[in-house]
């Protein structure tokens, strides 16, 4: 009944733990989650006062595919102020990040083409690629070295079939953050060797070590990179399905075709919500960031005082990516703490081959659930 390219592709495991949890609650099982991949945050008011609006406004209509002129020229003028991209209005295509993302490898991917990316790396990447029939390279990183990417490693896998190199900084689920040197001997890399490059910057406000960079800053970049970013990290906005990307024209010209056939656009009123959110205060970024930090040294320090368990400090995201040296698989092992300690983390092995004999604990929850729930791990694995 199916067609073939069905095979290619599986549920996202990160999906399928979060429905687990929600099994188990319904049953009456008290559960902490560190599963969630979301601000437990609720979208910042002025925002939502934004949507509603926009709203009695009448922005219940179509928008032009690109997205409202008036978003993208805020997208614009945020991408040149903070990321030093030299983009103008015409390069931004507002668009769900997910889908920015999907719609980038469908149009440019061909069957047999590679695509370089880090091991570990965010599920989806593997699964859209897999579904074009392009080739998955994957380059390991790990604990050692803080999981980044190095140049050399990249270069190392690069052959006369790569096509583009997949980038994520601050990195889900390892929390690693690209330093300005790596992304420059990377970019030199794409520059020497002709290739394009994907750049998810999602998670670029949630940061508590180093800085941000945008690969399309560098020089001669912006004409081969895209980057791919959006409203539901930094805003707390998951729901509202609202992101962007930033091209040379000609790619946006062939991405915009899918946008047509497929969703048309991104939601109305969310877009004018969106301008606020990109304009108005960014207090609320700025607490919530700090909240993230408090729990990211409570639940680093907590992991590293449970045996078997180690992690390094990551520097980015919500995610702390843990080793353990328990002779199981990840999935047995995540398996193990949702059964004894009704503790809920995403196998690491849902990240890629080099995921394996970690699990990824999302401290996007409470300190009390960090406390909590870690005594609870450390329980659990002193019965092993
Ligand atoms: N990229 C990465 C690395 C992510 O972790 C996520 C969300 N989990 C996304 C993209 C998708 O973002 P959105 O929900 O805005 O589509």
């Amino acid at each position: 009944m199916f067609a073939d390219r069905m095979k290619r592709i599986a549920p996202s495991g990160t999906t399928a733990t979060g429905d687990l949890v929600s099994k188990l609650r319904s049953e009456g099982i008290d559960i902490i989650s560190f599963a969630l991949g979301e601000p437990d945050f609720d979208t910042p008011k002025h925002i939502i006062e934004a949507a509603y609006m926009a709203l009695n406004a009448g922005y219940t209509h179509y928008t032009p595919t690109d997205g409202l002129p008036e978003l993208r020229e805020a997208i614009a003028a945020k991408s040149n102020r903070e990321n030093n991209i030299p983009c103008h209005t015409e390069n931004v295509m507002v668009t769900p990040t997910k889908f920015g993302l999907f719609t980038s490898i469908v149009a440019l991917v061909n069957h047999g083409d590679e695509v370089i990316l880090s091991d570990p790396a965010f599920v989806s990447y593997f699964q859209v690629i897999d579904f074009v029939d392009g080739r998955l390279v994957p380059v390991k990183t790990s604990q050692e070295n803080d999981f980044r990417l190095l140049p050399e490693n990249v270069a190392e896998a690069i052959t006369p079939k790569t096509k583009a190199i997949l980038l994520n900084t601050p990195c889900n689920p390892t929390g690693a953050v690209a330093t300005k040197e790596d992304l420059k001997g990377i970019a030199d890399l794409a520059c020497d060797h002709d290739l394009l490059v994907l750049s998810d910057e999602i998670y670029e406000k949630i940061i508590y070590d180093g800085e941000h960079h945008s690969i399309a800053s560098f020089d001669n970049m912006f004409d081969r990179t895209i980057t791919v970013n959006g409203f539901s990290k930094a805003y707390a906005m998951t729901g509202w399905r609202l992101g962007w990307m930033v091209a040379q024209e000609n790619i946006l010209r062939e991405v915009r075709k899918i946008q047509q056939h497929s969703i048309t656009c991104a939601v109305s009123f969310g877009q004018k919500a969106a301008v606020e959110a990109l304009t108005g205060t960014q207090k609320p970024v700025e607490k919530m960031v700090a909240e993230f930090k408090s729990r990211r040294d409570l639940i680093v320090h907590k992991i590293n005082t449970i045996p078997g368990l180690s992690c390094n400090m990551p520097q980015g995201a919500f995610y702390a990516f843990a080793k353990f040296e328990y002779d199981m698989s990840s999935i047995d092992f995540a398996k193990y703490l949702l059964e004894e300690a009704h503790v809920a983390v995403t196998p690491g092995a849902s990240f890629g081959s080099c995921g394996e004999g970690h699990v990824r604990f999302s401290y996007a929850t409470s300190r009390q659930n960090i406390i909590d729930g870690l005594d609870k791990v450390k329980e659990a694995v002193e019965k092993l």
